[in-house]
């Protein structure tokens, strides 16, 4: 399959040069960027004409919650800071089941793909009773039935309320159990291949929910399948305190204990680190994930990112959950980064383009991908396109580079492109009737909160 995209008015490529491209042609074969250049002499199934679009790299969200979205907004929550809002939500989410799984993960993946998102790890950790393998199949099957590139989590918890911990009791489970379920999930979902639509992580939830010796067992064995690591940590001031009393250790001293750091781990948050811990995460290449909205939402505190940024520790930038940002729009997420570190750190936050990269090649080195995250001959055809003559953007699209952060987008973007197929098209989903899904999603949420 060919695809032809004619005459791009501007496309923005954040490549290792930080090229710029305007009125240009560019030529996707197989999934793959073949040609970039002007009136390409190529022929193909499919041509866009582009004159008025201007075309990004695919933006890569490096964290989220899925199935959070059936949970929004609950009024119980709102108010709460981290743990108390957990506790309360933990009581929702142990009704958790195949159904309310898939239809969330496809809900939430459409919204991101609607943002411009073509690749999005999910943290999944809560397996209620028996249910492990089946919701990592309900999720596969609805990225792949939306087009999306995925990596999905063999998430864990293993400290509940009768050890301390915060979850129920029904939704935490053994190591060994962990441990099998972990090894199955790789071999059944994960591919390592060039160009993979599938791939899977191994993610304990936090500290305070899963224990020491689950984060060692884990790290072994992701080391050996030649998977990554991905956890909360640094989240909030109450986590630091729950690591320094119980042992004696700062959290990210407590992962480097269990050997939860490297450059094939990265963190969620990572907003209370110290300069020595931020040199740590840099000497090991450790990667954060920024979640500002919802930092913002749970009153968190705010990353050091100019800091990070100078020292050159690895960031991407995530929506987290959609209870705890309550939306899933990776395009506003980058703009609530910008503004935020703007108002905290004036001059020295980063501009709005620096946020264009972190969201796209950063949050490819975030999941070990380097067949992704910028529009360059040889690499997979994750894209998406905005036409330039939108209200919303009407007066701001002279600068393309900075426009999506300083400015943002107040609807969809009209195209995104993923491994070369159109999954989006005039900004609506191509391969789902949206009002089908929402439909869909009411009846099962009804059930799934008990409300009428
Ligand atoms: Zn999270």
């Amino acid at each position: 399959m060919a695809l032809l995209l004619r005459n791009v008015r501007c496309v923005v490529s954040c490549d290792g040069h930080d090229n710029v491209y305007e009125k240009v042609d560019i030529f996707i074969r197989d999934g793959v960027i073949e040609a970039i250049g002007k009136d390409l002499d190529v022929g193909a199934e499919k041509v866009i004409n582009c004159t008025e679009l201007l075309c990004y790299p695919g933006l890569v969200n490096t964290h989220h919650h899925f199935y959070q979205l059936f949970s929004r907004n609950l009024p119980d929550t709102q108010g709460l800071r981290l743990f108390d809002w957990l506790t309360v939500l933990y009581d929702v989410w142990k009704r958790l089941d195949p159904e309310a799984v898939y239809l969330s993960t496809k809900c939430a993946l459409a919204l991101l793909m609607k943002s411009g998102c073509t690749t999005a790890f999910d943290h999944h950790y809560v397996f209620p009773g028996e249910s492990s393998l089946s919701l990592l199949e309900a999720q596969f099957a609805a990225a792949e039935e939306l087009g999306a590139r995925f990596c999905a989590s063999r998430g864990s918890m293993d400290l509940s309320k009768k050890d301390g911990g915060l979850p129920p009791d029904s939704v935490v489970q053994t190591i060994e159990r962990i441990m099998n379920d972990s090894m199955a999930a790789v071999e059944t979902f994960h591919d390592p291949s060039p160009g993979s639509m599938r791939q899977v992580a191994l993610a304990p939830c936090s500290p305070f929910s899963a224990s020491r010796e689950l984060y060692s067992e884990t790290a072994k064995l992701a080391r050996s399948l030649g998977v990554r690591l991905h956890t909360h940590l640094c989240e909030t001031r109450e986590e630091e305190y729950y690591t320094q009393t119980a042992f004696k250790m700062r959290p990210l001293e407590y992962m480097q204990s269990m050997d939860f750091v490297g450059d094939d781990v990265w963190f969620a948050h990572g907003v209370w680190f110290n300069d020595e811990e931020l040199r740590v995460l840099r000497d090991t290449g450790t990667g954060i994930s920024h979640c500002p909205t919802s930092n913002m939402k749970l009153a968190s505190g705010t990353a050091r990112i100019p800091d990070m940024l100078q020292l050159g520790v690895p960031l991407s930038l995530g929506v987290d959950g959609s209870a705890s940002n309550d939306g899933s729009d990776m395009i506003a997420e980058m703009r609530q980064a910008y503004l935020l570190s703007r108002l905290v750190y004036g001059n020295h936050a980063p501009d709005a383009y620096d946020w264009l990269k972190i969201a796209t090649l950063g949050g490819a080195k975030a999941l070990g991908r380097d067949d992704i995250g910028s529009i360059e001959i040889g690499k997979r055809a994750d894209l998406f396109l905005i036409d330039k003559r939108r209200l919303d953007i009407v007066g701001a699209a002279y600068s393309p580079k900075t426009m999506l952060a300083a400015v943002g987008l107040s609807d969809s973007v009209d195209y995104t492109i993923v491994n070369g197929e159109i999954t989006v098209e005039e900004g609506r989903l191509k391969h789902e009737n949206e009002r089908h899904l929402f439909e869909q999603c009411h009846r099962k949420i009804k059930q799934y909160l008990d409300v009428e």
